[in-house]
């Protein structure tokens, strides 16, 4: 047995060779150590902020702390997108801090204020107690969320000067109260917004839209704050930071922090004997995969973290693990869930430090700043949906100098299995972008109404909220939200405006989740997502429990449900149409087209499946009765012509599966490019749209108005698609399996798929794309394309397939680190109710 301190490589070696199991590392990275770069401290920054963080431990700062610091007293707003662990806290509480001092130098003795905005509670008090690491005593910092008692909440309006709170409560509390807050507004110079990246889709959108109002309110106290972002490493932060604030932005992203070397292994797990949907090879899963792993190196006394996607994988990986390892070693392997009284996580925490604890297999609860380092490896049972949310992971092995391993475990769907097979897309350039649309009427429209509750709106106010307001403000003002009065827009209404949106919501009124014989209140579900997850007859998993729903009451958005263990899981069968509304944009790639608008999907779950969970043998199916729903959104399609197809070889009969299978592919790929997930968009494939009059293969967002996921699947076209059809033509598979064409969400049974044929489509697309070497050269915008406006949507009838996965999140969806989940970790937590 080789040495608990053996070298990363070794490890990896003893997972592999020793086990016959050398097939299943497709890839190893060698991530060298580097050496820190340092610069002196900016001489803006006050000596006792200096002395304070050399008494922590910095002597001086990286040369990207300085260089954000420096950023940041000349008044620039800045990004800081640098690696985990590389200090973003020190490069913007220096200057926040140094200016907080000067301000204690003033009769009321509060100068200067600064507000800082996590996106969770957890992050915000984390950060709180870093702040008074460095901060002298002047500088009072207080936390401001829905736990803070009435009592104080008027002493931090009143005396601190730097107050963390989150934008929940920044839309429901603070804008709403500003008279309250006139002095610390009046005296606010810095705005920090942390964690930044996860500000996407429609909650990033949302946020967007609150700082638009705060920098506002602001103004009209006569302040004018600087924003500080700190970001995980994407693709183009400054733009990000842009479109979240409003602001023209800088970025750093120059890392200059020390590393230590790592070895980061992709690992395929291995084809079973079971058989999936018509047929399909299936791979073992990765958490059944991970807890092989966790075996071997427990048993090597290596300390391991497991990450997992959901509660229920945490504990099925430590089971099996300990069933694997038997006693005594058994006892040395636990599960660390979210869900825990804070001293058993303490206590597990403790017990990982010291080594009593070998194995543990979590959620990503452990991101939430809860400091676990040093561990010997990490497993990462699945790709955690971001590049971010990996580096974190991985970066909770060796942050000391010593060597870690870090070994992503693919499952078995088509992203995952990409990114195992093109280690570039994880190691070099991040192609994946933070998405949010603040232009959204959807997300805009309750803003503008809510900003006008806080001062009324005027035409000065246009240019801050984007072109989508001027057009926009008659539409309130006829729905009576909004009076035009001389020159301004009054809200009119008795009840708060903040109230009418839920910045974590997506929209429409969410469906409760209600325990049949208790009356318990178990959670909710968005209105979108409920009629594919908690119809009746549904097998719903809630916070990792199985749940058969007994009854769905529509009218009043509740879900009845009971307890239970059938042996099967269900699937909805949905039919959806499409229908161009608007073209915004398109591209002619070849004889090809490529376009971006707006387009009408009509979506009915018309019955579900009932599927076997050992073999996912189809035990039955039973028809619903559920009206369609009509969702305006935002959409990126692309077609092909008659004589594309000839030269492609798809015949008429191969033709719906070659789309069905391309758009499936490309569904799973997007998240790749845009911070999404499968489940925040849709597709719908058609051979022939009476809309275009050609073959056509729809993806788009699936919240109402959009969230910037398909605009971006746009804009990257080429590479998204070449990346699916990379994806699908490299799957080992003969006939299409989940790692390539099938969907797990597909409502039409996964039924046609033709792999062969997508990849030929795909094939003689791109041949035409710009950069292709073909007829390109197309590229610009060539204008905005026909809306073929009165599309009957008939797309059902012509063979049209429709994956309307949006929404319909799988379990682990509710578990998002962010806390977007039902009564999430950040929570609405206004405070009106304390008495205003
Ligand atoms: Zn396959
Ligand atoms: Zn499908």
């Amino acid at each position: 047995m080789p040495p608990r301190h053996s070298p990363p490589e070794a490890l990896l070696t003893t997972l592999t060779d020793g086990r016959g199991r050398s097939d299943r590392l497709t890839h190893t990275e060698h991530l060298p150590a580097r050496p820190a770069r340092y610069s002196p401290w900016p001489e803006s920054i006050r000596p006792e902020i200096v002395a304070a963080a050399l008494a922590v431990g910095v002597e001086q700062p990286w040369a990207h702390q300085a260089e954000a610091m420096n950023l940041a007293k000349s008044g620039q707003t800045v990004v800081i997108a640098t690696g985990t662990a590389s200090g973003k806290s020190l490069g913007y509480l220096a200057p926040v801090l140094s200016d907080l001092l000067d301000g204690t130098e003033a009769r009321n003795g509060r100068g200067a204020t600064a507000l800082y905005l996590a996106p969770t509670k957890a992050l915000a008090a984390d950060q709180r107690r870093r702040a008074a690491e460095l901060a002298p005593p002047r500088v009072r910092a207080a936390l401001y969320d829905g736990d803070t008692p009435p009592e104080e909440r008027e002493w931090v309006r009143q005396y601190a000067s730097y107050v963390l709170t989150n934008p929940d409560m920044l839309h429901r509390g603070i804008l709403p109260g500003h008279a309250r807050w006139s002095s610390f507004l009046k005296a606010l110079r810095y705005v920090v917004v942390d964690e930044c990246h996860s500000y996407r889709g429609v909650f990033g959108s949302h946020v967007a839209q609150v700082l638009r109002r705060l920098r506002r309110i602001c103004a009209r106290y006569g302040s004018s704050p600087t924003f500080l972002l700190a970001s995980a490493t994407t693709a183009d932060p400054a733009a990000t930071a842009e479109r979240l604030t409003g602001l023209p932005s800088v970025a750093v992203t120059e890392d200059a922090s020390p590393r230590g070397p790592m070895v980061f292994g992709l690992w395929e797990p291995p084809l079973t004997e079971n058989v999936g949907e018509h047929g399909a090879p299936v791979r073992r899963t990765a958490t059944a995969e991970a807890a092989y792993l966790l075996t071997d190196l427990v048993e090597r006394e290596v300390r391991t973290v497991v990450f997992v996607r959901s509660r229920r994988a945490a504990e099925l990986v430590a089971l099996q693990t300990q069933d694997q390892l038997g006693r005594p070693l058994a006892e040395r392997v636990a599960a660390y869930r979210g869900g825990y009284l804070a001293d058993e996580r303490r206590a597990l925490e403790r017990a990982l430090h010291s080594g009593r604890l070998l194995g543990l297999a979590s959620t990503s609860a452990l991101e939430l700043g809860i400091d676990v380092s040093g561990l010997d490896a990490v497993l990462m049972a699945g790709y955690p949906g971001t590049r971010a949310s990996l580096w974190q992971q991985a970066g909770r092995a060796g942050r000391e100098a010593q060597g870690a391993l870090a070994v992503l475990i693919a499952r078995d769907d088509p992203l995952d299995t990409y990114l195992v097979h093109h280690p570039e897309a994880l190691f070099a350039a991040p192609v994946e972008a933070t998405v949010l649309d603040p232009d959204n009427p959807h997300v805009l429209a309750p803003h503008l109404c809510a900003a006008a509750a806080e001062l009324p709106l005027t035409d000065a106010d246009l240019e801050l909220f984007g072109p989508s307001t001027a057009p926009l403000l008659p539409v309130l003002e006829r729905r009576g939200l909004l009076r035009r009065r001389g020159d301004a827009w009054y809200w009119t209404r008795r009840e708060r405006a903040a109230d009418a949106v839920d910045l974590r919501g997506s929209g429409g009124n969410p469906v409760q989740i209600v325990e049949a014989d208790t009356g318990r209140l178990l959670g909710t579900v968005d209105a979108a997502a409920a009629h594919t997850t908690v119809h009746t007859g549904a097998v719903h998993l809630h916070q990792g429990r199985t749940y058969l729903v007994r009854d769905f009451d529509l009218e009043n958005a509740v879900a009845l449900v009971e307890p239970a263990d059938p042996p099967y899981t269900t699937a909805a069968r949905d039919i959806t149409s499409v229908s161009v509304l608007d073209t915004d944009t398109t591209v002619d790639w070849g004889e090809g087209r490529l376009n971006f608008g707006s387009v009408e999907v009509v979506n009915q779950v018309v019955g579900y499946l009932r599927k076997r969970i050992s073999t996912g043998e189809i035990m039955g199916e039973t028809k619903l009765d559920l009206p369609p729903r009509t969702l305006r959104t935002r959409a990126v399609w692309w077609t092909v012509t008659e004589d594309q197809l000839l030269d492609a070889d798809i015949p008429p009969d191969q033709l719906p599966g070659a789309a069905h299978a391309a758009e499936h592919a490309s569904i799973g790929l997007l998240p790749l490019f845009a911070t999404c997930d499968r489940w925040d968009i849709g597709g719908v494939s058609v051979p022939l749209h009476p809309d275009t009059g050609l073959p056509t293969v729809f993806v788009y967002d699936g919240h109402p108005g959009g969230a910037g996921f398909a605009e971006r699947g746009f804009r990257r076209a080429v590479e998204w698609l070449t990346a699916t059809r990379a994806a699908i033509a490299s799957c080992e598979c003969e006939r299409g399996c989940p790692s390539c064409v099938q969907s797990p969400k597909c409502g039409n049974g996964n039924d046609p798929l033709d792999k062969a044929a997508a990849v030929r489509l795909l094939d003689v697309l791109l041949a035409g794309a710009p950069g292709a070497g073909g007829e390109a050269g197309a590229g610009a915008g060539a204008g905005a394309g026909a809306g073929a406006g009165a599309g009957a949507g008939a797309g059902a009838e012509l063979g049209a397939d429709a994956d309307a996965d949006a929404g319909a999140g799988p379990e682990e969806a509710g578990e998002a680190e962010t806390g977007a989940s039902p009564g999430g970790v950040a929570g609405p937590d206004g405070e009106a109710s304390a008495g205003s």
